[in-house]
């Protein structure tokens, strides 16, 4: 072979441009500094007080966010609103398993409604729950449960700056210390999350998850699959995974699901609703005690809170959460943004995970002590700057350790800025990068916050501060 120079196929050349075109508007309302300053400081500078209307750019969660294809938009019509048997559950079933293999489905009203099923049935008073790092509801689920919950992510994951391919991925070794500490007995399972939330949306690879089962089954311990962000996790397979560039992300999603034994999800994510949720399993014993527990706390077990019409445009997300096109360009908008973040040299989570861009607070803010909130403060100073509205991924997430009641100080300190799907353009994505940069070239003006009315739960949720 003479001629060695080597051609990019023109395929890999293209931009991440959207699998779809726009057919309806919704108009934003746009409001000065003066107004948003009054807005910040009647919500508590608490980004989750402001009302939706005073936003312009709303990056808070894409949880429940997304925008509907026609498709779904047409499924709804096809509402079977029977109280029992809704072919609408049928058909959410039957999507479950086709996507995912679970064999059994029950809806939830949202992805906490099965947390809570799934950690009542299987936590006893005591018990260990290991997880690659935790989420809110999962964990406070786990609690009231009775359970203690125990972190065994990967060291990496804590790091803003590592660059590991797979931050998500279990510490084989920590989960061998846990079992050997505390006895296989006293852990009903080990919840794994795909695209993991708190860590940055980080991925966990197949590789580790194969890993995972082999102990878990050697001790007769469960994998609860938080399957929440699944699509997301096996884009970042696809890409970066020795082994997986010529799999669908449809068949990957199905290859991790076969490593677990049951699933939650809220389906308010990658599947594309605006609210749903449902817990699966291959276990029938379990299914019956958890169909029992759903009609207590969600609806009978065909329709667990939701109505046939929410289980049929969830049947139609599922299947185009799993389409490669569609995660290419949801993956390929948030690294766009991210591209640009970094660009100005503010200090972000690397490497970018699934669902958004998270700076890092703690950098950026280094004269905020953590105890003054410098994440929450710079949510704040964004949204005035700005109007776009991110979210506080740090102190004040964490809350208190439920023994001592002291403040858990983690080591991310994280502002999230979510990319809802389907939603916004790149040009909007440019706004967004242009505010934080001007925020962080003013970054020596913000001085932090005080807390001054804490909630007992998911504190994040409604507290208020005001500006030391
Ligand atoms: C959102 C979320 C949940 C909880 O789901 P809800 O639908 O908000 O109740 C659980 N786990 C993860 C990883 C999430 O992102």
């Amino acid at each position: 072979m003479k001629n060695k120079t080597v051609t990019i196929p023109i395929r890999q050349k293209r931009s991440w441009a959207e699998p779809y075109k726009i057919k309806m508007v919704e108009p934003i309302h746009m409001t000065t500094e003066k107004e948003r300053a009054k807005c910040l400081a009647d919500a508590g500078y608490n980004t989750f007080l402001l009302r939706s209307k005073d936003v312009y750019i709303d990056l808070l969660t894409d949880s429940g966010t997304s925008a509907m294809s026609d498709r779904q938009w047409a499924a709804l019509m096809l509402g079977d609103e029977a109280y029992a048997g809704s072919s609408n559950f049928y058909n959410l079933e039957a999507a479950v398993t086709k996507y995912y293999g679970y064999k059994y489905t029950i809806p939830t009203h949202q992805g906490r409604g099965a947390e809570h099923i799934i950690s009542q049935i299987l936590i006893k008073k005591g018990d260990i729950i290991p997880g690659n790092m935790y989420f809110t509801t999962t964990r406070l689920h786990q609690e009231i449960a009775g359970g203690t919950f125990i972190d065994v992510i990967i060291d990496e994951a804590h790091d803003p700056d590592s660059t590991h391919p797979f931050k998500g991925n279990v510490d084989i070794g920590k989960m061998e210390d846990v079992i050997k500490k505390y006895g296989a007995s006293k852990i009903p399972y080990i919840c794994v999350a795909t695209s993991v939330n708190m860590a940055g949306g980080q991925p966990i690879s197949i590789a580790n998850l194969k890993e995972l089962r082999k102990l878990t089954q050697k001790h007769g311990i469960r994998i609860v699959h938080d399957m929440t962000r699944v699509a997301e996790n096996a884009f970042f397979i696809q890409q970066r995974e020795a082994g997986y560039k010529s799999k669908s992300i449809a068949q990957i999603v199905l290859e991790i699901c076969r490593l677990t034994d049951i699933a939650t999800m809220s389906a308010k994510k990658d599947a594309l609703v605006n609210i749903g949720g449902i817990l699966a399993m291959n276990d029938e014993k379990l299914l019956s005690e958890a169909q029992n527990l759903a009609v207590v706390y969600e609806g009978l077990h065909t329709y667990g809170g939701l109505a046939g019409r929410d289980m049929e445009a969830m049947s139609v997300g599922i299947s185009e959460s799993v389409q490669d096109d569609h995660i290419r360009a949801r993956i390929g908008q948030v690294e766009y943004l991210g591209n640009h973040i970094q660009a100005s040299g503010v200090p972000v989570v690397l490497p970018f995970g699934g669902h958004g861009i998270f700076l890092n607070a703690k950098k950026i803010l280094e004269h905020v002590p953590q105890d003054n909130f410098p994440a929450q403060a710079l949510t704040a100073e964004i949204y005035r700057d700005s109007g776009v509205r991110s979210m506080e991924r740090g102190i004040v997430s964490s809350g208190r350790d439920k023994k001592t009641g002291k403040n858990i100080y983690p080591k991310l300190e994280l502002v999230r800025l979510t990319i809802p799907r389907r939603v916004y353009t790149q040009a909007h994505m440019d706004v967004v990068a242009e505010s934080v940069e001007r925020v962080y070239q003013e970054r020596k003006k913000i001085k932090g916050l005080k807390m001054v009315y804490e909630p007992e739960y998911l504190r994040f949720f409604q507290a208020k501060f005001k500006k030391l």
